[in-house]
């Protein structure tokens, strides 16, 4: 993981007010490799092995469907055109990671609860996380991307942790999107095939 992703990691028990603290065993140009990720308000300690943070769940391999074409797609609806950004993807379009990374500059992606990959490359963060929380702080993502079952569960976690100017892309978007994400400050702006990309009102 960056090593600037330690702002905005909180703790999954405690909540999205408290933050994590850093101890880095091993790192490498800006990335930490091995070490652990401690909540000052429960002492709970999260490992980071192989530069993935272990927040208690089990990784998940997900079908390879890197390609150009969604990636592009998938930049256009993130509305990501450079960074220094995070963005996050959880779900099915977590395979879309290093494609993602190759057409937008300076981004890091966040990955949630998906194994990594042989072709890994700098600038995927995994998160091993699952349960109905982030583990992300308020605001501070700058597009999140809900695909497959994601969409449903992490829906208003998905619209609290996406920043002011950021964007939500909800694929599959539930049916009651629209609704729960007003009561987020958010509204669908585009929608098309079953997906909605939502900006803040
Ligand atoms: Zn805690």
């Amino acid at each position: 993981m960056h090593i600037l992703l330690t702002d905005i990691l909180t703790c999954p028990r405690c909540g999205p007010a408290f933050g994590l603290i850093l101890l880095a065993d091993r790192a490498e140009d800006r990335r930490v490799i091995e070490g652990v990720l401690g909540c000052s308000n429960c002492r709970e300690k999260y490992p980071i092995r192989d530069g993935a943070v272990d927040f208690g769940a089990a990784p998940e391999p997900v079908a390879d469907v890197d390609d150009a074409d969604s990636a592009e797609r998938l930049a256009a609806m993130l509305g990501l055109t450079g960074g220094p950004a995070f963005v996050m993807l959880a779900g099915p379009a977590a395979a879309q990671a290093a494609a993602l990374l190759r057409i937008v500059d300076d981004v890091e992606v966040v990955t949630l609860g998906v194994a990594a990959a042989d072709d890994d490359v700098a600038g995927i963060n995994r998160l091993y996380a699952a349960g109905p929380q982030l583990p992300l702080a308020s605001g501070k993502v700058a597009a999140v991307a809900l695909t497959g079952a994601s969409a449903r569960a992490l829906l208003e976690e998905g619209a609290r942790a996406v920043s002011p100017v950021g964007r939500l892309v909800l694929d599959p978007a539930p049916a009651d999107a629209a609704e729960k994400l007003e009561r987020h400050g958010m509204r669908i702006v585009a929608q098309e095939d079953g997906t909605a990309v939502a900006v803040r009102m």
